[in-house]
């Protein structure tokens, strides 16, 4: 189970450090699962008193609903996770169909403005998550993307580290590649490479049901202003970050938190624009004094009190928080005063910025996210799981689809399994992205932007390569998704690429 504080070093503890908790309330609602409305809950208390629901039901008559599409590979959700599984399905030949309920791919990276990047190096330097990402960071326009150069990953110097340290880019003294980005940006590159891909991209279509039959899922169900349709596929990938179709399939998924940490959290970031963030990045660094008693005096003001991050901007600033704890990211009511509560914060804080902030001064609210930022909801069950044993091991997965950073300096790369992609029980479906299976505390960092493309990507080559073989995604020999990772520019462990490709690229 969670060892609270052996996970602490790599945590968000000293870059996401205050939860806003609300104060106790006369709500009595279970703690797991409240099968009477299924609904799920998370587990701990419930923190506010809400209007009981009627105890009443509707009978909806059975009907015809049109097929709208048959497919090879059906992606449900267009998040990190969805686009790179969408694009990496189609580069093997599959036809491939992405259905998304906004109106843009990226999900939180792009509509929840969640646009710092995260590490795709390890505690030496080695670029350890590529293939898509890569290609992601790559395609960016250089004005969309501000990071350390590649020369400098892994560098430990305290001064190159120290200027890092304050733009995102490095931790525990090393530097990183762990970018900010310009979400418009990444938008843009995302259709366009769906499109060379030729996936075929259904924007504005909100998935609610499975197509289920004797376990085995067949498509599933959207909503749109058209109004109910089904697609048919061979293959389907979860990709909502929430487990949709698995859960509603009726697949067990996990949601169990540690509820002293703040991977849990919810709230909708806010961009600030109009700023000088050199000016204020120069503030916090030579004038500690005045920098704690601008902390206080927003403490004092709004409680629960964020500093910024950089943007890809000087004149932009990010803000990531304040976190809000005690939310259900699958409970329609917890969904909306999520949005209530960050708006308030985002106003608190924008005036406590302008009045008393160096580089604040003609700042505005430049944009509240179009997609609430969920950190966690439902994990799927898998056939395999990353557990805090597995990070002191160093262990590699037989069935290894990727590589994934880790927490500190003090624990080894950790091996991500394939089997973290498929529901124990549920066939022709894969997860990818935040809902992977793993437990709370590896949730922490698999749950991240550059994981939620390693995983997307493994689970489009086999999506594809299962409509390939016409084997159910279980039995394929992963030997052929690891060659075909490879192939499209992925990192496995030495190990593990050596024995599929002798001659790969791997270091
Ligand atoms: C506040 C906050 C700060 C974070 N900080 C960082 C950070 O600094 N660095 C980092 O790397 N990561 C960070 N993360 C984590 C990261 O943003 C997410 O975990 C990651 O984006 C998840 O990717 P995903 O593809 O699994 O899901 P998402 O990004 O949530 O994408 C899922 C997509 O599916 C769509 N969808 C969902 N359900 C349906 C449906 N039923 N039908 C159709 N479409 C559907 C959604 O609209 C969305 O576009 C942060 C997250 C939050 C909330």
């Amino acid at each position: 189970m969670t060892n609270r504080k052996d996970a602490e070093p790599g945590l968000r503890t000293t870059r996401e450090s205050e939860v806003f908790r609300e104060p106790p309330g006369s709500g009595n609602y279970s703690s797991s699962i409240g099968a009477a409305q299924g609904i799920e809950l998370f587990t701990g208390d419930r923190r506010r008193a809400r209007i009981a629901r009627p105890a009443k039901s509707i009978h909806e008559p059975a009907r015809e609903t049109p097929v709208f599409a048959e497919t090879d590979v059906l992606v449900v959700g267009g998040g990190p996770a969805g686009t790179a599984a969408a694009i990496a399905a189609a580069r093997i030949g599959a036809d491939v169909m992405l259905v998304e309920r906004y109106n843009h791919l990226g999900g939180l990276s792009t509509g929840g403005l969640v646009i710092w990047i995260d590490r795709m190096t390890d505690w030496s330097g080695r670029h350890v998550i590529r293939g898509l990402a890569n290609e992601f960071m790559e395609r960016l326009p250089k004005d969309a993307i501000q990071g350390p150069p590649r020369a400098d990953w892994g560098n430990r110097d305290a001064a190159t580290a120290s200027y890092w340290a304050q733009r995102t880019a490095a931790y525990h003294g090393i530097v990183t590649w762990s970018p900010t980005i310009d979400p418009e940006a990444l938008k843009t590159l995302s259709m366009r490479m769906a499109h060379e891909a030729k996936v075929r991209l259904l924007l504005h279509a909100w998935c609610t049901t499975p197509i289920v039959e004797d376990g085995v899922i067949r498509g599933a169900i959207f909503e749109s202003k058209e109004g109910r349709h089904a697609v048919l596929a061979k293959v389907v990938v979860d990709t909502t970050g929430d487990a949709d179709l698995i859960a509603r399939s009726g697949a067990q998924c996990e949601s169990d938190i540690d509820a002293d940490d703040i991977h849990h959290c919810m709230n909708t970031v806010f961009l600030v624009g109009g700023v000088d963030m050199e000016r204020w990045l120069a503030f916090r660094r030579e004038e500690p004094e005045a920098f704690a008693a601008f902390m206080e005096y927003g403490r004092n003001r709004v409680k629960f009190f964020e500093k910024p991050f950089v943007s890809w901007r000087n004149d932009v600033a990010l803000f990531l928080g304040p976190r809000l704890a005690g939310y259900s990211a699958v409970d329609v009511e917890d969904l909306t005063l999520v949005e209530l509560r960050s708006r308030e914060l985002a106003i608190g804080h924008l005036d406590v910025y302008r009045a008393a902030a160096p580089g604040f001064r003609d700042a505005f609210l430049m944009l509240g996210a179009p997609q609430v930022g969920v950190r966690h909801s439902r994990r799927l069950a898998g056939m395999r799981k990353v557990t805090r044993e597995q990070w002191d091991t160093g262990n590699v997965w037989d069935d290894e689809i990727g590589v994934s950073t880790s927490l500190s300096p003090k624990f080894p790369n950790i091996s991500v399994p394939f089997g973290s992609l498929l529901p124990e029980k549920l066939d022709n479906i894969l997860g990818a992205g935040r809902h992977v299976a793993c437990d709370a505390s590896s949730h922490t960092f698999l749950r991240e932007i550059p994981q939620c493309w390693l995983t997307g990507q493994a689970a489009g080559v086999a999506a594809a390569l299962a409509v390939g073989t016409g084997l159910a995604p279980r039995y394929l020999p992963v030997s052929a998704i690891q060659r075909e990772l490879l192939g499209q520019g992925a990192y496995l462990s030495p190990i593990i690429a050596d024995a599929v490709a002798p001659a790969s690229a791997a270091e």
